[in-house]
C-alpha cells in the first residue's frame, strides 16, 4: 500500500477526512494477484503481524485473503439478522469451506447469532437434502441457484423458512416464485472475498444498505470520476479494517447508490442492485448499458421474443437503436414501440430508437448489445 501511495506522491498523514479519499489511487481488484506477488503474501496491505490472524484463504487469482481474530470478522451477522435468522435456528450453510472464505464468513456470523450450523459446503446435494429433512433445518445460506435446486428436490416437504443468498445475481421474479411455492423468505447480501459484507437487504428489501465496515463510492470505471446517486458505475470499496485496510479497491461490479431515506430506519445509503461486471457493459452517451439490465427491462414486455441493441456513432454522437422481434406480429406496432421506448428510458436511463423487425432479422448468434462505433 505504501508503494501505491508513494507512486501517487501522497504521504499517509495528508489523508485526514473522507473528503481526502478521492486523492488516493484506485486499485483494480484484478491487479491484486500481481500486487500480492510483488510483495508476498498480502501486497503490503496487512496492518498486523501474522500471529494476529486466524486464517488465510486462497481465492482464485490466486489472491490471499487474511482473516483477523475478532468475532464475525467478515461482518455478516447484521445481514443475517435482518434476513430473519434467530438464536436456535438450524441452518444449512452451503458455501465452500475449502480454500475460499465464504463458508467461514457465514459460519462465523451464524454462530454469533446463536444459530446451529450444518456445514454443508458445496456439492453432495442428495446428502444435504436428506440432512435438511432428517434434522428439520429451517435456515439456508448459499447461492440462489443452489437454494433453487435444493427446494425443487425437497418439494413440499421443505422445512426451510429463511434463507440468505449472496455471490450471484438474484432474479426478482425467480425469488418471488420460490418464496410463494415453498413458503420461505429469501434475502440477499453483497460482499467480496477480501472485504466480507459490503451491503445487505433490510426487511423492506428496497436495495441493499451499506455496511458500516466499508466506505463505498460509485466511480466511472474509466476515469475514476465520482458519479452521483442514481447513476450506474463501478463499486469501489474502502475496507475500514485494522487488519487488512484495503483503500479504494475497484470491485469490477456495476451498481448505483440511492440516498433516499428507507422506512426501516437504517440511515445508510443503499446499493440499488448489482447489475453485472464492468467488462460486459457498453457505455452509451456516458451511461452504462449492461446485457443483464437490458434483459431485466425487456422481460417486462411479454410480446418481445428477441432483441438487439446496436450502438453507432455517426457525426461524433452516440446513437442507440433497439431492434425487436415479436412472438406474434400484432397490428399496432406504433403503440408497442412507444411502450418499449418508455420502458428503456425509465429502466436504463437511455433513449433508444425502437424498431420492430420481422422474425429472423436479428442473427441467431448476435450479441445483445452490438457496439459498431469506430474510434479514430
Ligand atoms: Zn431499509
Amino acid at each position: 500500500m505504501n508503494a501505491l501511495f508513494h507512486q501517487a506522491g501522497i504521504q499517509p498523514e495528508e489523508i485526514r477526512t473522507i473528503d481526502d479519499l478521492h486523492r488516493l489511487p484506485v486499485t483494480k481488484k484484478d491487479q491484486l494477484p500481481e500486487i500480492q506477488q510483488r510483495s508476498l503474501p498480502f501486497g503490503g496491505f496487512l496492518a498486523v503481524s501474522r500471529d494476529q490472524l486466524r486464517r488465510i484463504f486462497v481465492s482464485p487469482g490466486p489472491i490471499y485473503d487474511p482473516e483477523g481474530t475478532e468475532q464475525d470478522y467478515w461482518g455478516f451477522a447484521p445481514a443475517l439478522h435482518a434476513a430473519g435468522f434467530r438464536r436456535g435456528d438450524l441452518v444449512l450453510n452451503t458455501f465452500s469451506y475449502h480454500l475460499t472464505p465464504a463458508g467461514q464468513m457465514l459460519d462465523q456470523a451464524l454462530s454469533v447469532l446463536g444459530c446451529v450450523v450444518i456445514p454443508g459446503g458445496v456439492g453432495n446435494t442428495e446428502i444435504q437434502a436428506r440432512a435438511v429433512l432428517d434434522l428439520g433445518a429451517n435456515g439456508f445460506t448459499g447461492t440462489f441457484s443452489f437454494l433453487s435446486t435444493l427446494l425443487h428436490k425437497l418439494a413440499e416437504q421443505s422445512p426451510l423458512r429463511v434463507a440468505f443468498v449472496t455471490g450471484e445475481m438474484v432474479p426478482e421474479a425467480g425469488r418471488k416464485r420460490l418464496e410463494e411455492a415453498y413458503r420461505i423468505r429469501i434475502s440477499q447480501g453483497y460482499g467480496t472475498a477480501d472485504v466480507g459484507l459490503i451491503a445487505y437487504e433490510c426487511p423492506l428489501r428496497m436495495g441493499m444498505h451499506l455496511s458500516s465496515r466499508v466506505l463505498v463510492e460509485i466511480l466511472d470505471p474509466e476515469s475514476s470520476a465520482p458519479l452521483p446517486p442514481g447513476q450506474v458505475g463501478e463499486v469501489v470499496v474502502t475496507f475500514l479494517s485494522k487488519v487488512y485496510p484495503l483503500v479504494r479497491m475497484a470491485t469490477g461490479d456495476l451498481s448505483s447508490l440511492t440516498v433516499d431515506p428507507c422506512p426501516c430506519g437504517r440511515t445508510s445509503p443503499r446499493l440499488v442492485r448489482v447489475i453485472g461486471r464492468v467488462g460486459d457493459a457498453v457505455k452509451v452517451r456516458g451511461i452504462f448499458l449492461h446485457p443483464l439490465e437490458a434483459d431485466r427491462a425487456l422481460s417486462q414486455v411479454s410480446e418481445v421474443a428477441r432483441y438487439q441493441f446496436v450502438v453507432t456513432r455517426p457525426k461524433d454522437q452516440d446513437e442507440l437503436e433497439l431492434l425487436v422481434e415479436l412472438h406474434n406480429e400484432g397490428p399496432d406496432h406504433h403503440a408497442l414501440q412507444e411502450k418499449i421506448a418508455l420502458l428503456i428510458r425509465e429502466n436504463l436511463k437511455l433513449r433508444a430508437d425502437v424498431k420492430i423487425v420481422p422474425p429472423g432479422t436479428i442473427p441467431l448468434d448476435a450479441k445483445k448489445i452490438e457496439d459498431r462505433r469506430v474510434w479514430e
